[in-house]
């Protein structure tokens, strides 16, 4: 059993070393439990933060113990009566090859739902983020102008795609020529601004002539720079993550910009509100009902970025704060 450690706590970006690769037994289950055999490792920006001993709203990970997170699993032998060895389940293994489970917070993934991976992206937490986010907080209405950044990512290529279903306009923000490509020409969005362009503030504003009516803030730092004096009257900002900090050993340089944004927010009566997804979880069955009839109907579509191999994963993590993903990273760490 290959089991990923956290070794050190990162100062900054994570490092190969703040993970330790252990071989360990694979165990065998007791009365009531089931050995799960992970196939496929969910990785999210969220992780950096369980790395970190800052306060947060989960508790971190300590120093020695496996790196948490979102799996999809086979169960391959089991003393528990609801599951039978070839059950596919969504759990929460960690970055580990094998996990024993007492069935609490499993769920069994139905076969005709497509690809087992989907339930670590579109059809789960990154899919349910985006929907909710949007939908509850952002409250966006035909013809208006919605902004996304991490446009072409796990949660960001969907609240796109449903801003777009509900009759708004979209503009994205994405890293690079070849993701902007695609957020217009696959995901059907209006335009896509790449945030690393000198001259992104005026792309930004060019494209969005009529003003932004609601932006899902996924990143923070230079972007909402761009985006504050952008924003409309009455606008709406669900704050889901600001991925351009979680590596910030520090307080950023430069001026302060936290009396601009609060005058903006006066002036233009701007409502902005942050959100974590485990608070929406009593309306997955709204979510899910929607997002399958979606897919089934072609008009969400996912692109998933699937790193082979456990072992990979501290490189294809450390990418992903980074901007190296294109599309949900997710690691196949057995066969399906
Ligand atoms: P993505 O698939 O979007 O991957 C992360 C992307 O973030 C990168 O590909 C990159 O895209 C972008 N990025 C990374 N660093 C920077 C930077 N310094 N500046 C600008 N962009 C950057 O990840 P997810 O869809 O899983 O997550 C998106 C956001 O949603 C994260 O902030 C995450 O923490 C948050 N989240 C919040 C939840 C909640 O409950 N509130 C639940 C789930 C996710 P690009 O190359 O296009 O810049």
């Amino acid at each position: 059993n290959r089991r990923f450690l956290l070794a050190s706590r990162p100062h900054g970006a994570p490092t190969p070393d703040n993970f330790k690769l252990e071989q360990s037994p694979v165990p065998a289950p007791a009365a009531g439990q089931v050995l799960l055999r992970t196939v496929y490792l969910s990785l999210d920006p969220y992780m950096r933060g369980r790395m970190s001993d800052a306060p947060s709203y989960a508790a971190h990970v300590e120093i020695g113990e496996v790196m948490v997170g979102g799996t999809v699993a086979r169960v391959e032998a089991s003393e528990h009566a609801d599951y039978k060895p070839g059950d596919l389940v969504l759990s929460y293994s960690g970055w580990q090859d094998y996990a024993l489970s007492d069935g609490k917070g499993l769920t069994k993934l139905d076969a005709k739902l497509g690809k087992p991976s989907y339930a670590l992206g579109v059809l789960g937490m990154p899919g349910f983020t985006a929907y909710m986010g949007l939908l509850d907080i952002g409250q966006p209405q035909a013809g208006e102008t919605v902004v996304v950044a991490a446009a072409t990512g796990a949660v960001g290529s969907v609240v796109g795609q449903i801003a777009k279903l509900k009759g708004c306009r979209v503009v994205g923000i994405a890293g690079g020529a070849d993701k902007c490509k695609y957020a217009v020409e696959e995901l059907g969005f209006d335009a896509c601004i790449d945030h690393r362009a000198a001259d992104f503030p005026q792309q930004l504003a060019a494209a969005c002539d009529k003003g932004i009516d609601v932006y899902f803030e996924n990143v923070g730092g230079a972007v909402f720079n761009a985006v504050l004096p952008l924003l409309n009257l009455r606008a709406r900002v669900p704050v889901c993550g600001l991925i351009a900090n979680y590596n910030a050993a520090g307080k950023p340089e430069g001026p302060d910009h936290l009396p601009g944004l609060m005058g903006k927010l006066l002036v233009r009566r701007i409502k902005m509100q942050g959100f974590i997804i485990f608070d929406y979880y009593h309306r997955y069955q709204e979510f899910f009902k929607d997002m399958s009839g979606w897919l089934a109907a072609g008009k969400i579509k996912f692109r998933e970025d699937i790193v082979d191999g456990l072992e990979n994963a501290p490189q294809a993590f450390i990418g992903l704060l980074e901007g190296k993903n294109f599309g949900k990273l997710v690691i196949r760490a057995g066969d399906e």
